[in-house]
């Protein structure tokens, strides 16, 4: 029995005037991750894509779980392709949906017709498919409210189609039509969630991390590496910057009161990531940061951290618990990198009592006079940039 994949937009559908570039972003996202499968044919109708298989042997079910990934899509249905004729549909129907069929209780059928020059109508369709159904299944029940499988058929231009699993999309706008920003990448659980959130929103992600060897490891530096690559799943191709640190961390230590010294450092962040920013048209900064986490993240220290910024900074864990980011960092398989034991730049050089209501007037003084300028000139300059690539 031949089959497709159905694709179906999320929101994407709704949105007007801006539909066929997002349409053509998602379009040229689903051939990139297929096409090492096969080849496949596209067709776009009605806010839907038919993936057909033009070659035997193709894995449907490996292609399904790269879709999966795919942000812009809110569902995929494996579907089997049916004459425009009543009989065909019932025959493709009963062999195709039988084991389906057998494990379920309860059901519907339902169709749409966007052919509508076919013989039948909607309600007809389901009445008498739902009754040969039922012969061949003499256990289910139907049930148009709650039912565990509805049967779809769907009537289209050149072909039906029948199909009874809708599965789960990653939902969210397809990479890429959102504009670009710079995510502030550590080795922690946070912030690849918070990448893999913005990316849901169609945003492109390029991705940047301060490393202070010797103070930070080379296994450290492997470890955020690989939580770069692993986000690729869902972010796309990322650049990543890898910002010498250390020079700036030492002078820190030496020349700002240590109370001030992660605000400070996270503001020299900041003024580095945004510098690469402007060179690589990247909107907006992200972290993962979350109200109230570490001393670093009251709100108080934020505003300071924000005043460093000229460009928005997100924040897209703001309102979250550990315990939901863990969710999401356990879903998009970061988590077990994550916790690998390495030392992060910043917690080598946390402070023992840092100031957790800072004064921004304070703060911008003690960084005046320590002037970081060419430092911070020079890291830029020293910056490494390497290029992850989604593995297809
Ligand atoms: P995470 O789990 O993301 O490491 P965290 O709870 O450990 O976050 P912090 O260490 O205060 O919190 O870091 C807050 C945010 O600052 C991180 O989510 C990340 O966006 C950014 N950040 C921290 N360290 C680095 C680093 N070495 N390089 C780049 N960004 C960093
Ligand atoms: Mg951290």
């Amino acid at each position: 029995m031949k089959e497709v994949i159905l694709v179906k937009f999320g929101e994407m559908a709704l949105k007007g005037l801006n539909k066929r570039t997002f349409e053509s972003i998602l379009m040229k996202r689903i051939k990139y991750r297929l096409n090492s499968l096969g080849t496949f044919a596209y067709t776009s109708m009605q806010s839907t894509i038919y993936i057909d298989p033009q070659e035997d042997g193709i894995d449907l079910g490996e292609a399904i779980s790269r879709l999966q990934k795919i942000f812009g899509i809110a569902s995929i249905c494996r579907a089997c392709v049916c004459e425009k004729n009543f009989e065909d549909i019932t025959e493709k129907a009963k062999a195709y949906l039988e084991e389906t069929l057998e494990d379920a209780r309860t059901f519907k059928v339902d169709a749409k017709r966007a052919d509508k020059t076919f013989c039948m109508k909607t309600p007809e369709i389901c009445a008498e498919l739902g009754g040969i159904l039922l012969e061949q299944h003499p256990h289910l029940k139907v049930d148009v409210r709650n039912p565990e499988i509805t049967v779809m058929v769907e009537i289209r231009d050149t072909n039906a189609y029948v199909h009874a699993l809708k599965l789960k999309g990653a939902g969210g706008l397809p990479v890429g039509c959102s504009g670009k920003a710079m995510l502030l990448l550590s080795g922690g659980i946070d912030s690849p969630v918070a990448g893999y959130m913005m990316a849901k929103r169609g945003i492109s992600v390029s991705a940047i991390h301060f490393v202070s060897p010797p103070y930070t490891s080379d296994r450290a530096l492997l470890k955020v590496e690989q939580l770069c690559q692993k986000i690729t799943d869902y972010c796309g191709d990322i650049t990543f910057f890898c910002v010498p640190f250390t020079e700036i961390q030492e002078e820190l230590k030496r020349r700002c009161p240590e109370e001030y010294f992660t605000i400070i450092m996270r503001r020299l962040m900041m003024e580095i990531a945004q510098r690469i920013c402007e060179k690589e048209e990247c909107l907006a900064l992200i972290t993962g940061e979350s109200v109230g986490q570490v001393a670093s993240q009251t709100l108080h220290a934020m505003v300071c951290t924000d005043a460093a910024c000229r460009i928005p900074v997100f924040r897209p864990l703001i309102g979250m618990d550990k315990t939901e980011i863990i969710e999401i960092a356990r879903k998009i398989d970061t988590f077990d990198i994550s916790i690998l034991p390495y030392e992060d730049c910043c917690t080598v050089f946390t402070p023992k009592h840092p100031k957790i209501r800072p004064q921004l007037s304070e703060i911008e003084q003690a960084q005046e006079a320590a002037g970081f300028e060419d430092m911070i000139e020079k890291a830029v300059a020293e910056t490494v940039v390497k290029r992850f690539r989604l593995d297809v």
